[in-house]
Parts: C-alpha cells; structure tokens; sequence
C-alpha cells in the first residue's frame, strides 16, 4: 500500500520529514509481529525498559534518540526483508540506524519500530581483491581495528563512533580523502534489501542506476546490510590533536593559511573552535594534524606547532587508530545538539574571522546552550577528481565543496525550534560571507550541501542539484510505493 501522507510524520515538509515525536498510536503490535517472523537466531527485539533497548535507542545527540515501540536488531538480510514487508504493510514509521551519529531528529530515531544494525558487523579482507565486506552496522574505528590486523585500511570516518552505515551512504569525507577520494569512491558493491524486503546484490554492472544512487542517496533505497570497499596498505602515520587559546585566532589563521598552500596530498587537517558559553576559560582553538607517513616534513604544520598550546598529542609513527584515539569526540550525554553546514569552496581569512566573530555565546547563549561548535575541514581536492566515481552526491566535480560545520550544545527541549531558527541565521550569515568572498557558487546549479547536517529546511535541490532529475526517477523504479519516506531524514520523493 503506498504511504499516506496524511499520517502527518515522515513524509514531506517540503522535501524533508523531520520529527516523528507526536505520532497518534503505539506500534507495539507490530514489533510483536516483527518478532514473530525473525528466523535468525540473533535476531531480536528489545522492549522499553530495558538496558538493551536503552542503549540501542541512543543517539549521539539526545535530541535524536526518540521514544521508539521496540528497538529491533535483525540479524540476517531476510530478516530485515520482514521488518520492511511488516512496516510497508501496516504504515509505521521506523527508523534505521547505524552508528546513530546523524543530528537531525528523526534520521535515524523513531516513534515507531527502531531498527538497530549492530548485529551487521562482520569485516572480511580479501587479499586478492584487495577488497573487504563491511557491515553496515559498523563503527570506522571497529573496521580500522580489523584491518589493522593485515596492515591494511579502508576510506571512512575521521572520528571514533561515527557509523560505517550512514557515512557510506551520504558521502564520507576522510583522512584519505586527498589520496583516494571519498568513501563513495571506494565502494564498489552493496548488499542491500530492497524497500518491498528482496534481497539483491548492486554493483556498477548489475544495477548501475542503483549503484549510482545509492553513492550519496542516504537512506532512500532500501536498507544496506553490507558494503564491498577497496582497501589499501597502511603504515604508521604521524599527528594527533592540538588544543590551543581562542584567544590565538590570528594566529591560527595564520597556520591554516600556510598549510592550504603546501598541497601535499598526505597531509590533512580538521580544525575549528569551541565556543564555552557559560565562561571563556572553557573555549579552545583546536587543530588535529595528520601526515599520512611516520614523520611530516617540515613545513606545512610548523606554524601549528610553533603556536602557544594549551596541550598537544601530536606523536610520529604511531598507528592510525591511535591516531584517531587522541581526540574521542564527547558524546556529551544527556545534551541536545543540532547541526547545521555550509558547503564552502575554501576558507579565507575573512571567512573565518566571520565564524569567530558569530558563533559566540551572545548570538546562542541566552537559549539554553552551553557549548558551539565550529569546525573547518579544508582538504586538499587530488583524490576528489582523480579517483571519482559517477556519484548522487556530490552531483558534479568541477570544484570541491567542503562543508564548514556548525553544532549547538543545549539542554532544554523546549528551546528546540528557538536554537535551530538561531542556528538557521547563523549559518545564513557566514553563506552571504562565503559568497561575497567568491567562496559559494553563484551558480545555483552548480551549489551541493552536505547530507551530514544538513537542517530540516535544506531542500533536496540544495543538496543534490544536477543529481535531483535522475534520483527522482531510480526511486520511482526502486521504491514507487516510497516505503522509505516510512523513514525519516531528507526524503527524495518520485
Ligand atoms: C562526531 C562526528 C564525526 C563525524 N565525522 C565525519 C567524517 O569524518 N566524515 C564525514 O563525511 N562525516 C562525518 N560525520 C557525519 C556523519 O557521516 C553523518 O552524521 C552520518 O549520517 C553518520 O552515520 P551514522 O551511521 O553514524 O548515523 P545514523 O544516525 O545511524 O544514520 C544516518 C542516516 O543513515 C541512514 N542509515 C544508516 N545505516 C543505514 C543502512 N544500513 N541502510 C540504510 N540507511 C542507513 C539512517 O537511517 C540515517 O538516515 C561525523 C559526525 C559526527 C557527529
């Protein structure tokens, strides 16, 4: 049966659902029948009150992890086949996550039936391919883990915690970015349940429609149990994470300026600040370095490290994962955060002096929000072009569009819409600075947001401009009932 849009959750403000928080019924019954169509051993349903629905249920922001029916953790593709004919059958929303790291609400929480991934979590490395199986249900840092064990790594995550499920499928800009290119670029088959629950496999010769939406299409097509990535030989690299005065922004802008000139493709960089709201002592600068070999050449980070720090674990040769180790992003429990970001060409010195000057604690303090993140994420464009693949997203490569990110910290639910309007103009204010600069496209056409933290009132034209035609035509093949707009997130609709 197709989708009602009358139910008035998960299907379209616009181009994008968004809260499914005041849904008329419970869905109780339908978990029970999920449960009783499980043939799996593994598979399982987790019911409200217990520590295992808890867990499952949380998100990274507390504003994502909504009251679902039952958490379900299917353990077999054709056991998430059955959730998907259930869902389809009797219209409940569900939610499906990965590693929960989305900031939207209701991307990946639910009202309805709550489908964990975590039990997809095999990692297999092919030598002779030089390939490996990954689980969807998967965080980066658990596949480096297992790769690390044959030297080996794939492109993913630059954090701990961030899911292998949701990056792979918008997009997924890492450490080896300026090498090899995004996640996207690096996938080369899926394992996916296709949204009427068939099991089918995808690759650029056996469904290259499909294939091609499904690199940056989110959660529109079906739901992903595993994904084919190439991996590479890896060795020891060098860098870890910087934490400096906010006080130093000249200098620090400085230091950025000098490391965009080097253009060495394996270096890279993600910096930005932390704005305390509640008192200046708790606000930083910071700066993680990466050189993809033991030791950096002199030079491009110089600067960075020459600057007064308030505490530095950069360290050479040492193994990526402890690299990754030495900034474990703060789940900060119990806090709301809600995103948003703007895809930028580049940073220039006024452009960042704009975000230092707007993000403060008298633009967003008086709502109820502790702490602003602003983050800087320039990386070098090499592998983006050379080792592109034909992606939904970004829709074209004629020039990297990075996103510049911003996050508010806060706690009170009831300053939720109060927060994301702020958040909205802050974002607003540095997109008419980035366009002045020359730094965002005057060319509409030509504009990408990224589906990361991309707010509720991103439309789908903003994030896959020249992609839009053609996604909406695969999801009319794919999915004509739109069985996932049941789902909640940034929907393309046929
Ligand atoms: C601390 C932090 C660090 C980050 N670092 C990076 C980074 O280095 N590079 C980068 O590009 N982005 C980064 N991001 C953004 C991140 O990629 C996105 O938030 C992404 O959506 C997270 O994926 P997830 O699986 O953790 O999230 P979830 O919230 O679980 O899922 C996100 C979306 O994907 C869908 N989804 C998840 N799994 C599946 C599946 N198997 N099949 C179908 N749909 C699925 C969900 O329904 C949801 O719509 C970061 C975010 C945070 C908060």
């Amino acid at each position: 049966m197709p989708v009602p849009s009358a139910l008035g959750y998960a299907n379209f403000i616009g181009d994008v659902s968004y809260s499914s928080q005041t849904l008329p019924s419970n869905f109780t019954a339908v978990c029970e029948q999920i449960e009783s169509q499980f043939t799996a051993l593994e598979s399982v349903v987790y019911w409200p009150g217990s520590e295992d629905y808890a867990l499952h249920t949380e998100h990274w922001s507390l504003a994502s992890s909504l009251p679902a029916a039952c958490s379900v953790a299917p353990a077999s593709p054709e056991d998430v086949g059955a959730i998907l004919r259930l869902v389809h059958a009797t219209s409940t929303p569900f939610g499906v996550k990965g590693g929960g790291h989305n900031s939207l609400p209701g991307a990946s929480g639910t009202a309805g039936v709550h489908i964990g991934m975590h039990k997809f979590n095999e990692v297999v490395y092919h030598e002779d391919t030089e390939t490996a199986y990954i689980g969807s249900g998967l965080d980066w840092d658990h596949v480096y883990s297992a790769l690390g064990e044959h030297d080996r790594l794939a492109v993913g995550g630059r954090a701990i915690g961030v899911g292998v499920g949701g990056l792979s499928l918008i997009g997924g800009f890492s450490w080896l970015t300026a090498e090899r290119g995004l996640a996207v670029d690096n996938i080369i088959a899926y394992q996916l349940v296709l949204p009427n629950g068939d099991l089918t496999d995808v690759s650029a010769d056996a469904n290259p429609d499909l294939f091609w939406a499904l690199k940056g299409g989110g959660n529109n097509f079906g739901i992903v149990t595993r994904f084919t990535v190439n991996v590479f030989e890896q060795g020891p690299v060098w860098g870890g994470l910087v934490a400096y005065p906010i006080t130093e922004q000249e200098l620090f802008i400085d230091a950025l300026m000098t490391f965009n000139e080097a253009r060495d493709v394996k270096a890279g960089i993600l910096t930005g600040f932390h704005v305390d709201t509640s008192s200046s002592d708790g606000s930083f600068i910071f700066a993680i370095l990466f050189y993809n070999g033991p030791t950096a050449p002199a030079g491009m980070f110089d600067k960075f490290l020459a600057m007064p720090a308030l505490s530095n674990a950069v360290l050479p040769d040492r193994t990526f994962l402890s690299f990754l180790e030495t900034y474990v992003l703060p789940k900060r429990a119990g806090q709301r955060m809600f995103a948003e970001n703007i895809n930028v060409k580049g940073y220039t010195p006024e452009l960042i002096r704009h975000m230092f000057t707007e993000a403060t604690a008298d633009t967003l303090g008086a709502f109820s929000v502790t702490g602003i993140d602003a983050a800087i994420l320039p990386i070098q464009d090499t592998g983006f072009k050379t080792k592109a693949l034909d992606t939904a997203w970004p829709p074209h490569r004629q020039f990297m569009l990075l996103p510049a990110y911003l996050e508010a910290q806060f706690d009170d639910a009831t300053h939720d819409s109060t927060v994301r309007s702020e958040l909205q103009q802050l974002r607003e204010s540095i997109l008419q600075v980035a366009l002045a600069e020359g730094q965002y496209p005057s060319d509409t056409t030509l504009r990408y947001e990224y589906l990361c933290s991309a707010g509720p009132a991103v439309t789908l034209d903003q994030i896959y401009g020249l992609s839009v035609a053609r996604l909406r035509q695969v999801k009319l093949q794919v999915d004509p009932e739109n069985i996932m707009g049941l789902a909640g997130g940034h929907k393309i609709v046929s």
